[in-house]
């Protein structure tokens, strides 16, 4: 017995054992068929896998935006411009929503037809600064310009220098976006058409045409000054603008020469398109006319190509993203004596 027990030599008993083995080969053989057709059967019956967001977006990169319309179909035209209210800048962010930190706005369903740097010199305007960016926000966007609005802030007490003011703008304007083209605004000028577009010509543009302080019209045919568009090409072409101009006047005759020393002429839009509002401010403490700008105006041609951005110099001291604008300070040092 105990040796039929053990698997010993019993005929009967191999019998046994080999059918054992069969029983062991078929049930192993129906489980792994099993388990096949399971594993099988359940990929084929679990619904296809949508595509993730991230999966999606590889699959389907959406075409580009086409081109914004040449000229912006939001346009309105004429607009009243006044200065009688103040105005309270936390409203100009509320309705200005799409308007981004430190004032960068682009058009979302166009790709916009330039990227505009505007550059505003300044010094203790604040109020003047807060019915430009009333005004012009607005503006900017019904133009479908891809945008950003620096305001230069001379630091310390010197003698102003408005276009050393706007060379450093255009530097550090670079340093942040690829702009393409500056428009170089004064603070207190707004213009009172919206078809007078904010953006860059063939020839460098000068926008402010017809202010009210002149009797809209311009008080002569070089007059250069108030607001004025340059390509960036333009703008390296004539070297820049003049650093040495201390004090009110000049400053903008010395571009006009040189704009047209380097072969360049003056595009503007006509007087009606062309009219813009000063705010009327009595004159700046430290920006006296500058008595030498006279003489300055008379070398423009012996003076530019080593008076410029080759020679520019500066060192910002604080730079403030508002919700409206960036705005940078600068020491630009003062008159050589
Ligand atoms: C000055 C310019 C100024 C213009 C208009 C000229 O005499 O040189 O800088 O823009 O007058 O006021």
């Amino acid at each position: 017995m105990k040796e039929a027990q053990g698997g010993g030599a019993l005929p009967g008993t191999s019998l046994q054992r080999a059918c054992r083995l069969l029983v062991f080969v078929c049930a192993l053989h129906l489980s792994a068929t099993l388990l096949y057709y399971l594993a099988g059967s359940g990929s084929a019956l679990r619904p296809p896998r949508s595509p993730g967001p991230a999966n999606r977006s590889r699959a389907q990169p959406g075409p580009p935006p086409p081109d914004c319309p040449d000229p912006p179909p939001l346009l309105v035209g004429a607009l009243r411009v006044e200065f009688s209210q103040p105005v309270n800048l936390e409203e100009v962010e509320r309705i200005n929503p799409e308007v981004r930190g430190g004032g960068r706005y682009a058009p979302k369903n166009c790709k916009a037809l330039q990227k505009v740097a505007i550059i505003i010199p300044f010094r203790n305007r604040d109020e003047h600064l807060k019915y430009w960016l009333y005004y012009l926000h607005p503006i900017l966007q019904r133009q479908q310009l891809d945008y950003g609005v620096y305001v230069i802030n001379q630091d310390g007490e010197e003698t102003f220098n408005r276009a050393k003011l706007l060379n450093v703008g255009f530097e550090e304007a670079l340093k942040e976006y690829d702009y393409d083209c500056f428009v170089f605004s004064d603070v207190d000028l707004i213009p009172m058409d919206d078809r007078n577009i904010y953006k860059c010509y063939s020839q460098p543009r000068h926008l402010s045409v017809s202010m009210d302080k002149f009797g809209f019209r311009l008080p002569y045919n070089q007059y250069f000054g108030g607001v004025s568009a340059l390509s960036k090409e333009q703008f390296v072409k004539i070297n820049g603008f003049p650093n040495n101009y201390w004090g009110w006047g000049g400053e903008d005759d010395d571009i006009y020469n040189r704009l047209v020393f380097k072969g360049m002429r003056i595009s503007r839009p006509d007087a009606v398109i062309g009219k813009c509002r000063m705010i009327h401010h009595s004159r700046d403490h430290k920006n006296e006319p500058n008595p030498q700008r006279f003489d300055r105006i008379a070398h423009t041609r012996e003076t530019m190509n080593s008076d410029g951005l080759n020679t520019l110099s500066y060192k910002v001291v604080k730079t403030d993203k508002y919700p409206l604008y960036t705005k940078i300070t600068v020491d630009v040092g003062s008159p050589k004596k």
